[in-house]
């Protein structure tokens, strides 16, 4: 058994003992213990174990510490909660010290051992991708961060968001190419990560950024106050958008992200947005905004758990008929095209509202 003390349990004193003293009162809404149930799984018990391991007064081993990458990130228990408790930052944060003392799971230490090779292939993919899409997109302008998720998983969705951007700027954008450092943060190489989002934000010349991905925002925040996600700047310019035809078995229902409806608040920009370009009102879940269950994708969860985070998908999405979905992460786009749904990303309709593709 390993006796340990946790310089962040002292620090972090106030939030875990809002949950170790609470009645559960968030314990439906975490999809961790939803799909996986289990009572050390609920945002109490995984603040709990935290508590006490983190005390040296409960046995510390691999599988109490799995318990912090237990989280998707969703800010579901969150929304829940009368203190507005920060549950996955705190067991985002408690993942540092676990690694430090070699706890942490082996998938999760796998990412941060192969993050220097996925980092080449990111800027291999932005260098070939800049090259495709030629000077009339790719140039000096303001600062474009498409982000791994999209670069490498979903080339057609970073290429298309590029064109947004420059088509909204008036102009060329340039691509960064580096790392926001999500992936390190999330595996709890917090030094690693905060490496490469000051690297990130000093290749970006003192401008503002416009950001693709909302975990790429929301890891870029401390380094850079001022991201500027691309939906926003879409927003900004609701008025150049255009009305398409589509067909009613077309019509795509929304789901919200977690970073970017609980996170930042952004639940009627890609609705209106949506609005605008479908000419009418994006389907919905029964359980949206604020509600709206997560996809399983966040937080390292599909790799370091992908059996409850397939369940987590396939629970929200039998909440669906099996008509097309749209989404606005690349997280999500991955996680539901994994499960098998026809998902599309909010820039391919902002692309079609601009009139880039048809
Ligand atoms: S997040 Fe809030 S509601 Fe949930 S267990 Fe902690 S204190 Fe209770
Ligand atoms: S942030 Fe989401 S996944 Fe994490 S403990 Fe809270 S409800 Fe569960």
């Amino acid at each position: 058994m390993t006796r340990l003390s946790l310089p962040m349990v002292e620090q972090r004193s106030s939030q875990l003992e809002k949950c170790v003293y609470c009645p559960k009162l968030c314990r439906a809404a975490c999809p961790i213990s939803n799909a996986e149930p289990n009572e050390t799984l609920t945002p109490w018990g995984k603040m709990s174990s935290v508590y006490f391991a983190g005390r040296g007064l409960a046995p510390l081993d691999a599988e109490t510490a799995s318990l912090a990458w237990a989280c998707t990130g969703c800010l579901a228990c969150k929304e829940r909660c009368d203190h507005k408790n920060p549950v996955a930052d705190v067991l985002s944060e408690a993942r540092g010290p676990l690694a430090e003392l070699g706890l942490q799971p082996k998938e999760s230490s796998a990412i941060v051992a192969r993050g220097e090779s996925r980092r080449l292939r990111l800027k291999q993919a932005v260098a070939e991708l800049s090259q495709e899409l030629g000077p009339a997109v790719v140039g000096d302008g303001p600062p474009l961060l498409l982000g791994c998720g999209y670069t490498l998983k979903h080339l057609e969705v970073a290429g298309l968001a590029a064109r947004v951007a420059a088509k909204l700027v008036g102009g060329p954008v340039s691509l960064l190419d580096g790392c926001c450092g999500y992936p390190e943060r999330m595996a709890g190489d917090a030094a690693g990560s905060a490496h490469l989002s000051k690297e990130l934000a000093s290749t970006c010349s003192g401008r503002a950024p416009l950001v693709l991905d909302v975990g790429c925002a929301q890891s870029l925040r401390p380094a850079l106050s001022d991201v500027r996600l691309v939906l926003d700047l879409a927003f900004e310019n609701l008025d150049r958008f255009k009305p398409i035809a589509i067909e009613p078995s077309e019509l795509p229902r929304y789901h919200d992200p977690c970073l970017l409806g609980r996170g930042l608040g952004r639940y009627e920009e890609p609705r209106r947005l949506l609005g605008k370009v479908l000419g009418q009102a994006p389907l919905e879940f029964h359980r949206n905004r604020a509600a709206a269950d997560c996809s399983g994708a966040g937080g390292l969860v599909p790799v370091v758990r992908p059996e409850t985070s397939k369940t987590m998908a396939e629970q929200r999405l039998a909440q669906a008929d099996s008509g097309p979905l749209v989404t606005a992460c690349a997280s999500s786009l991955t996680r539901f095209r994994r499960s098998g749904a026809k998902v599309d990303d909010l820039v391919v309709f902002l692309a079609k509202g601009l009139g880039l593709t048809s």
